[in-house]
């Protein structure tokens, strides 16, 4: 065995070994599954442990947060039960009469959950153009507004949004920004290093990255009233992920950086393939220059460009369903950030109230031969 250095491991280290992780008892490698839901007290009814009631917090989540935490360099990591767990935490800590500032594009689910809320306890909601930074500016109503909440890249377009100068323009206006970094993990992109005060991701996609496991995670930058009141809603709310998953997610992580390394080489070739392929009207993904915000994403995303990317058929609806029909290497199916390739007419998902342009095909570009996916999508796009 070779000696270990004193100096701190690299994040690639910590996270290929689970946080350098040996049990004291057994000398395991992993860390073990540990499902109890209740812990025991002593004699003078002090906790043996850290830990009280599973929904409270447990063992195997604790160690799968550390490591988030690590990933982000936040101070501290929740895991939710799934996404939304996490998104509708956050939202029910903004009281009635504030207010949250979001983009039109957005992930569907995280949009309709806000406008359910200010429909419901007048949380109100001002939409702003993901492309516009003066737009961002006029949604932020100083003394209103409590949460700027952001995607970037966005789903489906991949419009790529400042983060520095978002979290500049929050704090000017004594708001948080949270930042939804899904489709930009933090191999790629680390929100709170800019200025974030939140950032959430759907473990269910990159983190996890295998595909079985839901999961939601919020890291905050710093101690604050509203992250005590998050901790508190989500208690209230029971939205607690399980041992289980947490164990899976731990085990996903490991590869997280060879994993999404390998998806956006993919993904850029792909784009680059298609990017002026005659069949389509264009190719969305902010590693390619023709994207408009190039400059931005070249700057904040270090780590690669990610495995998401959209294309624009030259047809209509009928004929762009009819792409994803032929398609044999890719799976159609909805989700991102899995080991294999998915695509998604994204319209006839998101349903009739979608803004999402009919010739618009989502791709989830996972690990595979690239070469595989190319063939597969020409030959999708050959008889259109
Ligand atoms: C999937 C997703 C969510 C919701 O997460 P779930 O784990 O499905 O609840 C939120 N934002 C983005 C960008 C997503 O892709």
């Amino acid at each position: 065995m070779s000696e270990r250095s004193n100096s701190k491991p690299s994040i690639r280290t910590t996270i290929a070994q689970a946080g350098h992780f040996i049990d004291r008892e057994t000398g395991a490698v992993i860390p073990a599954i540990q499902p109890s839901t209740t812990f025991a007290r002593k004699k003078d009814y002090s906790l043996v442990g850290d830990y009280i009631y599973s929904r409270n917090g447990s063992p195997t989540v604790a160690h799968a947060e550390g490591l988030l935490c690590e990933l982000e360099e936040g101070f501290e990591t929740r895991l939710f039960a799934s996404g939304m767990g996490a998104a509708s935490a956050l939202v029910e800590t903004v009281d009635s009469g504030q207010r949250i500032a979001a983009p039109t594009i957005m992930y569907h689910g995280v949009k309709s959950w806000m406008l359910r809320q200010q429909a419901m306890r007048d949380v109100g909601l001002d939409l702003f153009d993901a492309a516009d930074p003066a737009s961002l500016a006029r949604a932020i109503i100083p003394g209103k507004t409590a949460i700027i909440w952001i995607e970037t890249p966005a789903n489906p377009t991949w419009d790529v949004i400042d983060i520095k100068a978002a979290a500049d323009a929050a704090h000017a206006a004594g708001a948080i920004l949270v930042v939804d970094s899904t489709c930009a993990p933090p191999v790629i992109s680390k929100p709170l290093t800019l200025g974030a005060d939140i950032v959430f991701h759907s473990a269910t996609k990159y983190l996890n990255g295998h595909s079985d496991v839901t999961a939601g995670v919020l890291t905050a930058r710093e101690a604050s009233p509203r992250w005590e009141s998050l901790k508190q809603a989500q208690v209230g709310l029971g939205a607690t992920l399980g041992s289980f998953e947490a164990y899976l997610l731990i085990r996903g992580l490991r590869t997280l950086f060879l994993r999404v390394e390998q998806a956006s080489r993919n993904a850029l070739a792909l784009a680059k393939h298609f990017e002026k392929h005659p069949k389509l009207a264009g190719v969305l993904y902010p590693g390619l220059e023709s994207h408009a915000q190039h400059k931005i994403a070249k700057k904040q995303m270090t780590g690669g460009f990610g495995g998401m990317l959209s294309i624009l058929v030259k047809g209509d609806e009928a004929q762009t369903r009819r792409v994803t029909g032929r398609l044999k290497v890719f799976t159609p199916a909805t989700s991102l950030g899995g080991v294999e390739s998915l695509a998604e007419h994204r319209k006839s998902v998101e349903g009739p109230h979608s803004i999402v342009p009919e010739n618009l095909i989502r791709f989830s570009i996972g690990i595979e031969d690239v070469a595989d996916l190319i063939a597969d999508l020409e030959q999708a796009l050959a008889e259109v």
